[in-house]
């Protein structure tokens, strides 16, 4: 998303990008995405949610995505809902295909099976986090077990490596991660949606142990907390319990017991490997897949990469989840971001040319 965004957009202003992708398609996880680009209706909310996040990244994203979304539509990507379906937000959702695609148009000649390139020109680092090496997500996240992946598979830290080879430092929340709780079972990119086990919160949350870990904590409406959290358990696992009342709630456009129908980890209480508590009537095994880490290289306002005296790196910028510090400490969108900082990068780098 941020570096098809930031071509399309310095192609717009006459440059002449070149966009070199790991991968044999475009499109990255944005392909996979449900395509929901979103803000807080509130600034105040944002912050309230991504408490850890710096502030001034988070005022560009809130005040540049409407414009940004515009600019979206204007290049001819398809709008499938005007709306988020969730009050406290607001933004549109895209159909995935036809974003890619007109992207890709406005973007010029995409080097597939390309990584990052040796060239004397303004570099931008947008290669979507390092979710996909389970070595640097052991060495940051630090889960209880290995997480799989909910995302690309080849967003594995390239940009964040390079960055650190040139000197650029993190920032807070290296150890978070947006993602959704699975089945604990395999699955496919297929399935990262219709799989996702979003019920957390009606759920009774126990440990492989059959300790209550989540008891008397409210479960975020992202639920994000609660997915980190089962990241940290014994073996990074967590028993979702569910009593009729639970399986009849709705979620979106489901109800609980439509999502537990899906998952073929789910299972009489009685095979609970633990005393099941009263009144339950389906048990599911759930373990988080990990869709993209949330700390990353710090950028300043104009996307450049930054050292530890926070002096920009010459010619080096990021987007996307490369560039931490925004979504700190909770969930915001990975889209808006990565759509806004990327306009952004591929503006200051003309101008510092
Ligand atoms: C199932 C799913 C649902 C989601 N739903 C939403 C949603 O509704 N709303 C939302 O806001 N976000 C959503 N997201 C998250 C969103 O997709 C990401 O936040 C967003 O794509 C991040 O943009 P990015 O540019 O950083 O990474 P990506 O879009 O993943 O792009 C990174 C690109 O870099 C490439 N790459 C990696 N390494 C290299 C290298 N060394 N050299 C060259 N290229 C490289 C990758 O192949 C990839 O194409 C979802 C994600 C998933 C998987």
């Amino acid at each position: 998303m941020a570096g098809l965004v930031a071509a399309a957009r310095s192609r717009e202003l006459g440059a002449s990008p070149g966009v070199f992708e790991k991968g044999d398609r475009p499109g990255g996880s944005m392909l996979l995405s449900s395509c929901v680009i979103w803000r807080y209706r509130t600034f105040e909310d944002f912050r309230a949610e991504c408490p850890g996040g710096d502030p001034e990244l988070q005022r560009l994203v809130f005040e540049r995505l409407d414009d940004g979304i515009a600019w979206l539509e204007s290049l001819g990507a398809p709008v499938t809902e005007r709306e988020t379906g969730n009050p406290r937000t607001v933004g549109k959702r895209f159909d995935p295909r036809g974003l890619t695609d007109a992207l890709v148009r406005a973007a010029g000649e995409i080097r597939l099976g390309r990584t990052l390139p040796e060239a004397d020109a303004p570099l931008l680092l947008a290669t979507g986090g390092f979710q996909g090496s389970p070595e640097l997500v052991e060495r940051y996240v630090r889960p209880a077990a290995p997480l799989r992946l909910r995302a690309n598979r080849w967003s594995a830290g390239d940009g964040l490596r390079l960055g650190l080879e040139c000197g650029a430092t993190t920032t807070a929340g290296m150890d978070e991660f947006y993602g959704r709780n699975m089945p604990d079972a395999p699955f496919d990119e297929n399935q990262f949606v219709p799989l996702a086990q979003l019920y957390g919160r009606f759920a009774r949350v126990f440990n492989e142990r059959g300790e209550e870990f989540f008891a008397g904590r409210e479960v975020s409406w992202s639920e994000t907390d609660l997915v980190q959290a089962t990241a940290r358990q014994p073996g990074a696992r967590a028993w979702y319990v569910l009593d009729d009342d639970a399986l009849e709630q709705r979620v979106r456009d489901r109800t609980v017991a439509e999502m537990v129908a899906l998952a073929p980890t789910a299972v009489d209480p009685a095979e609970l490997p633990f005393p099941a508590p009263s009144g339950a009537r389906v048990a599911v095994r759930v373990a988080p897949g990990i869709t993209h880490t949330i700390g990353g290289l710090r950028i300043d306002t104009q996307a450049r990469v930054l050292d530890e005296a926070m002096k920009p790196i010459d010619g080096l910028y990021a987007a996307g989840a490369d560039a931490g510090g925004i979504s700190t400490g909770g969930y915001a969108s990975g889209l808006a971001a990565a759509l806004v900082l990327g306009r952004i990068a591929a503006e200051s780098a003309l101008r510092a040319l």
